[in-house]
C-alpha cells in the first residue's frame, strides 16, 4: 500500500512540536475520539479487537451483539463447539485463526485469571492471540490506562506528520510515548485512526483539505513534494505496512 518514506533524520525537537500541533489540530476536528467497536465488558473489547484483526470495526460490530448474547463469559467461550463458533466470527475474516485464538485466550482467563480479563500489559501478552496492540486497545479502552495502540492507520499517519523514523509498530509506540504528554497517549491513537479513516487515507490522502498541511513534512498541495523531508505513497514501502480495510 502506499505508505511512506520515513524521514531521514528526525530532529527530536521539530518532532515533539509537530506532535502538540497535531494534537491541537485533533482535539478540535475529533474531540469524542476513541474506541469504535461495540462493548460492555473487558471480555468483549477482548474478543472484538481480536475480531478487528484484517476486518473494519463496522463489520465486527454487526456480529458481536449476536456473538456476545451467544457467549457470555470466558468459560462459553472455552467450551464452545469449534464450528460453531468459527461459524460466528466467520463475517470478520480468517474465521478459523480467531476462533482458536477467542477459545485459546479464555481457556487462559480460565486457568489464570479466573475467567477475568487481566489489566496489566505483561499479563495480557500472555494470552494466546493478544499482541502489544490488542493490550494497549485494553488498557487505553477498557481501563482508560495511558497506553496508545498502534495500528496500520497510526503507523502511516506517525510516519507521514514525522513523528518517527520506524516501521515497526512497537519502536512507533516508543516513540510516540516520548512527544505527547501520558494523558493524550489514548487519545493520540484514537484521533489519529479517524484522522486516517477521513482525511489521511492510505493511497490517496487528501492534503489540501487537511488542516495539519501547514505543518506536515508529507503534505502535497497542488501537487508541489513537501518543503521537508519524505513524501506519500512511496512503493518501496508497500510491503511493510498491511492495508488498513476501514
Ligand atoms: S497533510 Fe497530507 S500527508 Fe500530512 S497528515 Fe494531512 S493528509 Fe496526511
Amino acid at each position: 500500500m502506499p505508505g511512506c518514506r520515513p524521514q531521514k533524520r528526525l530532529d527530536p525537537a521539530e518532532a515533539r512540536s509537530r506532535a502538540r500541533k497535531a494534537l491541537r489540530v485533533m482535539h478540535k476536528d475529533y474531540p469524542n475520539a476513541g474506541v469504535t467497536l461495540d462493548f460492555t465488558t473487558p471480555l468483549e473489547l477482548l474478543v472484538a479487537t481480536i475480531l478487528s484483526a484484517q476486518s473494519t470495526d463496522k463489520k465486527v460490530n454487526e456480529l458481536t451483539p449476536a456473538l456476545f448474547a451467544e457467549y457470555p463469559d470466558a468459560q462459553a467461550y472455552a467450551n464452545a463447539d469449534r464450528t460453531e463458533l468459527e461459524h460466528a466470527v466467520r463475517p470478520s475474516g480468517f474465521f478459523r485463526n480467531k476462533a482458536k485464538s477467542i477459545r485459546e485466550c479464555c481457556r487462559m482467563l480460565l486457568e489464570k485469571h479466573g475467567g477475568e480479563v487481566p489489566k496489566t500489559m505483561e499479563e495480557l501478552v500472555e494470552l494466546p492471540g493478544v499482541g502489544r496492540k490488542t493490550a494497549n486497545v485494553l488498557l487505553a479502552g477498557h481501563w482508560h490506562q495511558p497506553a496508545i495502540p498502534v495500528d496500520t492507520h497510526v503507523t502511516r499517519l506517525a510516519c507521514r506528520l514525522g513523528l518517527t523514523r520506524n516501521l515497526d509498530p512497537v519502536k512507533i509506540e516508543f516513540d510516540l510515548q516520548k512527544l505527547a504528554p501520558r494523558k493524550d497517549w489514548a487519545f493520540l491513537s484514537h484521533a489519529l485512526i479517524l484522522h486516517g479513516r477521513k482525511v489521511c487515507i492510505a493511497r490517496k490522502p487528501k492534503c489540501p483539505e487537511c488542516r495539519m498541511s501547514g505543518f506536515c513534512p508529507s503534505a502535497e498541495i497542488g501537487g508541489q513534494r513537501p518543503v521537508v523531508g519524505g513524501r506519500c505513497g512511496e512503493p518501496e514501502f508497500r510491503d511493510g505496512l498491511q492495508t488498513p480495510r476501514h
